[in-house]
């Protein structure tokens, strides 16, 4: 169950908090201010920030600014009404999200969801495959050999990844072809060879390597090499 941080002074308005989110099944812990909030945010090991803008000493715009220095757990602010010029402050601090008050509890909720799914749906999106000393991510476009940048072009990249994803099957050029040119593609192969020769010059003639392999007369393979 996520564990949510309640940084908010007012201690009726955070009761309330703390008690709608447990009875929702959340863990909560409530700090009463920004000191203590900044403390608990770095010491705990929470999922979720709610935190009030308006606190005596330490702001939360201060907070999330310190907060964020460190991690990139979710934020939603509690603002006051009318104060844009904090929402926009504790968004370019980093902030995810915000809620007005006074708020609807519901509401409170909707955006814990959000922010808690967006989280979720980032981490699981993260893929990066690593073969010998190549990495390809495919969130960022990177393709590194050893830790040196490889620029590819998109069509390169995708039949990189697409090999990568069926490692140790041999593929035939059609199926390249209609899987990452995206149609059907009658004839003539030989664009997937030209892709592929593109890919040999910048990764495998250029590190003397040896990664994509030519299966002759049918298509290409990335093996796992097993004596490496
Ligand atoms: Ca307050």
């Amino acid at each position: 169950m996520a564990k949510i941080l309640v940084v908010e002074d007012e201690s009726k308005i955070a009761r309330f908090l703390q008690l709608e989110l447990v009875h929702e099944g959340y863990e909560v812990e409530v700090a009463l201010n920004g000191y203590d909030g900044c403390e608990k945010a770095t010491e705990g090991n929470f999922d979720l920030i709610l935190l009030d803008l308006m606190l005596p000493g330490l702001s939360g715009i201060e907070v999330c600014r310190r907060v964020r220095n460190q991690s990139d757990i979710p934020i939603i602010m509690l603002t006051a009404k009318d104060d844009i010029s904090d929402k926009v402050t504790g968004l370019d601090m980093g902030a995810d999200d915000y809620i007005t008050k006074p708020f609807a509890i519901e509401e409170v909720f909707a955006r814990i969801r959000v922010a808690l799914k967006r989280v979720k749906r980032k981490k699981k999106k993260e893929n990066i495959y690593y073969y010998k000393d190549l990495t390809v991510n495919t969130d960022n476009y990177d393709v590194n050999y050893l830790s040196e940048k490889v620029i590819l072009t998109k069509k390169e990249f995708s039949l990189l990844v697409y090999l990568l994803d069926n490692i140790n099957v041999v593929v035939p050029r059609e199926t390249i072809l209609s899987k990452v040119w995206g149609y059907e593609y009658i004839g003539e192969t030989n664009i997937v060879d030209v892709y592929v020769s593109y890919i040999r010059t910048k990764i495998d003639q250029k590190y003397n390597v040896d990664i994509i392999k030519t299966i002759r007369g049918v298509g290409y393979i990335i093996r796992e090499d097993k004596d490496e």
